[in-house]
């Protein structure tokens, strides 16, 4: 029963000394394919050789509205090599309410920069989006959807919002702040979500779902839990029992949905 982590960050400080271990846990726990999702220019240019060191991992380069002050000029130049230098898709990228007003419009500038970038090179792409929902459907039916495929990643946007967003293409993918029970919001929300449209992702290191005491793929280094691909299967349990579906076909459905949002690379035999 193999599972797709959509949405992780191999790359991350607290994960890449440990990689042998957490892809050795990853799949053991059935982990067999991951998205693993570039947010900055200075972690671009880990990422080739992780995907070069574990079979099974498709790559993203985006830059993500949290890092967004740091960039330096040229930065979508840099992008459009890393994303043509071998086959990727774009994200994370995005827009967050939670920031500083003062950060919208450049948030904005730099969200729709590549968007454009992903439709020319005909690239899926990952978003974050916190807090932004109704402004980033306003600015995106004016300036257009990815053309090529989107994912919602760890999304929380309501349920209300899941019709008109698969309407425009969107993907959901949930992630481990889905197994906390008082997160009404996000179970609502899993249940308007068509099959076809369906993911799941750990957002490793972040997102450490509710039970990480029972999860083999959890490791702690500096004495705090940290978050790996191996959890993943504490989220797709939980999304077979809140859509009254098998692990088994849970697995199915989002290992397929995934696949069909990257681009070459990363497969397993
Ligand atoms: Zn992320």
């Amino acid at each position: 029963m193999p599972l797709f982590d959509a949405h992780c960050h191999l790359q991350d400080a607290r994960l890449l000394p440990h990689l042998d271990t957490v892809m050795r846990q990853a799949s053991e726990a059935g982990v067999t394919r991951l998205m693993c999702c570039g947010s900055h220019e200075q972690d671009w240019p880990l990422l080739p050789d992780i995907a070069d060191r574990f079979p099974g991992v498709s790559l993203s380069f985006g830059l993500h509205p949290w890092y967004i002050g740091a960039r330096a000029p040229g930065w979508l130049d840099r992008l459009k090599a890393q994303l043509t230098a071998r086959p990727s898709a774009v994200g994370e990228i995005g827009l967050d309410h939670a920031l500083a007003h003062t950060t919208f419009a450049d948030q904005e500038s730099v969200f729709l920069d590549q968007i454009h970038l992903a439709n020319e090179l005909k690239r899926p792409v990952t978003f974050h989006c916190r807090r932004a929902w109704g402004r980033m459907k306003e600015l995106l039916d004016e300036a257009g959807w990815p053309a090529y495929g989107f994912v919602l990643h760890s999304y929380s946007g309501s349920a209300e919002l899941v019709e008109p967003l698969t309407r425009r293409g969107a993907f959901f993918s949930f992630s481990g702040a889905l197994t906390f029970e008082q997160n009404r919001k996000g179970r609502e929300a899993l249940e308007a979500v068509p099959l076809d449209r369906l993911l799941i992702e750990t957002d490793a290191p972040d997102m450490l779902p509710q039970a990480e005491r029972a999860c083999p793929g959890i490791i702690r280094n500096t004495g705090k839990p940290i978050n790996t691909p191996g959890a993943l299967v504490l989220v797709a349990r939980t999304v077979a029992a809140l859509r009254r579906l098998t692990l088994e076909e849970v697995a199915a459905i989002t290992y397929r949905n995934a696949s069909t949002l990257c681009v070459g690379g990363g497969q397993t035999p």
